[in-house]
């Protein structure tokens, strides 16, 4: 079976993790602040906060900009769920913001008339939530503008897309947003086993984020209340989990991190190769953004509706490890049982019925490339 994506795992990665499992710190040492630098060093960011998911990462996130009852915060309806579920963790309601058909990013013009809307219904959302679909990113120029105009705070959930750019500016740079998370789940881009990160150019909202990361405590005196009563001691100033990250596991991140640009670079590689290779398929190949340099986590084509399970199928048995991102979250059932219903997020219905994600990691050879568009052409005929 060739996969859909594969982590890449080097020998320098393998005795790095090893060194640090000889150390004296397998968790609250020196690589987590050092996998933090260079995640501020890869995307320009005053601060990063390293977490032990990027679902962890987007709840802090949420939690140090105060989302709670009675707040509202809007996604994509095309994500993976955890980036609805952590609005519902943290006592908000969410909503979703349909998505170009193109770029199957949240659309510009849904959210201008979505806010316009909120506005005079008086129930504006706290928080926006666009997610960089496949490592492409939003149109962040003109979400921030709108998040500004309407004073509304935006996280943007940059899972697929560490590495990517939009206008010669990294995402992360947090240039439009408050703050910017990544996942390190391995099939993303880089990986840590699993691990996420949250950046920020604001000191109190990391701050923040690194209260709630490890049970609201802390040691250091400007954020105690009162004076310490010695060198021992901590105070708990806030609610917080315990989302921390493994030395263990910032350790393979710190070596990953050296093959980041490389490894966005081949997959731009495989991707044009792809556009190349399918040009003249009964086949839609995923559409560009102006200025934006994708991470490409995913490549993903669409094929007629009535046709996507037997092309699906077809792969599958053909050992081609296709996928579909993403099943509209709007549409599963516990989002049903919230009031959702099919015909609300049209865009996003249409993109799910057509989608097949297709192998795309940097180790897949050109003669697996060639096997995957043999695979579809056999299955489209
Ligand atoms: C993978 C992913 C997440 C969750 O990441 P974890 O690190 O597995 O918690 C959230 N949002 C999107 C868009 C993802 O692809």
């Amino acid at each position: 079976m060739i996969p859909y994506g594969r982590q890449d795992i080097t020998q320098a990665d393998i005795d790095h993790v090893v060194e640090v499992l000889q150390s004296d710190f397998l968790t609250q040492g020196p690589q987590v602040p050092a996998f933090e630098a260079s995640i501020c060093a890869a995307t320009g960011a005053a601060h990063a906060v390293a977490v032990n998911s990027a679902t962890s990462a987007l709840h802090i996130a949420c939690l140090a900009l105060g989302l709670g009852k009675g707040d509202i915060l809007w996604t994509s309806p095309i994500t993976f769920v955890a980036s609805a579920n952590v609005g519902l963790l943290c006592g908000a309601d969410v909503d979703f913001v349909d998505i170009d058909g193109d770029t199957f990013n949240m659309s510009v013009e849904a959210l201008a008339d979505k806010l316009a809307a909120a506005e005079a219904a008086g129930k504006l959302p706290k928080i926006i939530m666009p997610v960089h679909m496949c490592g492409q990113s939003c149109d962040m120029a003109a979400i921030g503008a709108l998040a500004k105009q309407y004073g509304v705070r935006v996280i943007e959930d940059a899972s697929h897309a560490v590495g990517g750019a939009l206008n010669g500016v990294a995402v992360g740079a947090c240039s439009h947003s408050d703050i910017t998370v990544f996942s390190f789940h391995p099939v993303k881009i880089v990986t840590t086993a699993e691990g996420g990160v949250a950046t920020t150019n604001n000191a109190e909202l990391a701050q923040r984020m690194g209260l709630f990361r490890s049970h609201g405590v802390t040691r250091d005196p400007d954020l105690m209340e009162g004076d310490s009563d010695g060198s021992w001691y901590y105070q708990q100033v806030e609610l917080g989990l315990n989302y921390r990250m493994t030395e263990l596991q910032a350790a393979l991140g710190v070596t990953q991190l050296t093959r980041l640009a490389e490894y966005v670079a081949r997959r731009n590689e495989i991707a044009r190769r792809y556009d190349a290779m399918l040009g003249n398929l009964p086949l839609k190949r995923p559409g560009k953004l102006d200025g934006a340099y994708s991470a490409f986590h995913l490549y993903v084509i669409r094929v007629e509706p009535d046709q996507r399970r037997a092309v699906f199928d077809a792969l599958r048995a053909a050992d081609i490890g296709v996928n579909v991102h993403y099943i509209p979250v709007h549409l599963q059932p516990y989002w049903r049982k919230r009031g959702f219903k099919a015909g609300m997020f049209p865009n996003a219905e249409a993109y799910y019925s057509s989608a097949i994600s297709i192998p795309l990691y940097p180790g897949l050879t050109d003669a697996d490339q060639q096997q995957v568009v043999d695979a579809i052409k056999a299955a489209l005929a």
